[in-house]
């Protein structure tokens, strides 16, 4: 009997310190650092990443920075003050948090790069993100599509429109589009007539609309007064519904003057309608539901001590490391997919789009 009591109460512990464990770990919080709510895309990451991480038994710090670069910084150290276990950070400026990074991982905190690449730091130990390349490459496919090469020889005239200069992505973007529109350039097929190329003249600072907007009307007005412009780069769906009211502006859309292709990211709502209205051409879907599974996986694994997964540890250079990264693929969304691809997978409900 005593031996029994003995064996009962020693399990009896065992599984307490089991539990403990279990219970300590799962309790751990997970401070999420997002850039702004001015775009859903990033309101949907915030909410899908929260979501998992709750399920799987993490509390969660969600905190959104209004696209200002020390409110971001203040958010992160309050973080890491606060004790978080994991940072998942999508930065507005990729440079600017050597500092916090720092004192993060001298308490042995870890940190995942959230679909932005962190720059210039060793602190950084993961990167979730979508194969940005690729995106670029989609865009610029899409816009040759939408343009009707090769049956269609043009030439055609395009402008270039780039993401934040701060923001890595922005460059993975404009090469990987450019990958594809170069050699047409080269051929003659696509002229840009304002001559403006590369992201040093065709970046947009914050990955602002009205920026976009104004860059497209000082365009039309000083290269486009006697031809038309036929199709605009642009990667974003934020930027695109500027510049297609730029161009809605002096008429394009209407009568004869048919709307230039435009292509964009995101598949935000208001652009997937314009997409069904015949505005804007394409966009490209990236589903943050998978981007949140991706990371929840990076959190689980680093704080139980098992292997990361990735699937890319070669791209990511940050200026001092390669920073082991998972890549998803993007989808590319035009007028003959987007309720396949984004109504049958559930990602939006038909009665939000039309
Ligand atoms: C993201 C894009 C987004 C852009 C503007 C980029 O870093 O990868 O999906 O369109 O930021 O928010």
């Amino acid at each position: 009997m005593k031996r029994l009591t003995t064996f009962l109460s020693a399990l009896a512990l065992g599984a307490m310190a089991l539990g403990g464990t279990a219970l300590a770990q799962s309790k751990a919080t997970v401070g999420l650092a997002m850039p702004t709510k001015s775009s859903a895309r990033w309101i949907a990451d915030g909410d899908n990443i929260v979501k998992v991480l709750k399920e799987r038994g993490y509390n969660t710090d969600l905190q959104y920075a209004d696209d200002d670069i020390p409110n971001q910084l203040s958010q992160i150290e309050n973080m890491v003050t606060k004790g978080a276990k994991v940072l998942v950070i999508a930065s507005i400026d990729g440079t600017t948090l050597s500092d916090v990074l720092k004192q993060a991982k001298s308490q042995g905190i870890t940190v995942v790069a959230y679909d932005r690449l962190i720059r210039n730091t060793p602190n950084v130990d993961y990167y979730a993100t979508f194969d940005n390349f690729q995106v670029g490459v989609l865009q610029a496919q899409s816009l040759v599509k939408g343009l009707g090469i090769p049956e269609n020889k043009g030439p055609f005239n395009i402008e270039l429109f780039g993401g934040s200069p701060d923001d890595n992505n922005a460059y993975f973007f404009f090469n990987g589009a450019m990958s594809v529109l170069k050699p047409l350039m080269d051929q003659g097929v696509l002229k840009v007539a304002s001559g403006q190329m590369g992201m040093d003249k065709v970046s947009t600072l914050r990955w602002d609309p009205a920026t976009a907007q104004a860059r497209m009307d000082n365009l039309l007005s000083a290269f486009y007064t006697n031809k038309r412009v036929d199709g605009v780069l642009s990667p974003y769906d934020g930027l695109s519904i500027g510049i297609l009211s730029s161009l809605k502006g002096i008429g394009y859309g209407s009568g004869n003057m048919k709307m230039p292709i435009v292509t964009g990211q995101d598949a935000e709502v208001p652009s997937v309608k314009s997409i069904l209205a015949g505005e804007q051409y394409s966009t490209i879907f990236k589903d943050t539901r998978d981007l949140a599974k991706v990371t929840a996986d990076m959190v689980d694994a680093a704080l139980s001590g098992k292997t990361v997964e990735v699937n890319d540890t070669k791209t990511y250079e940050n200026g001092v490391k390669t920073v082991p990264s998972y890549l998803l693929k993007p989808v590319v969304v035009d007028k003959s997919n987007w309720e396949k691809v984004l109504v049958e997978s559930g990602y939006y409900k038909k009665s939000q789009i039309n």
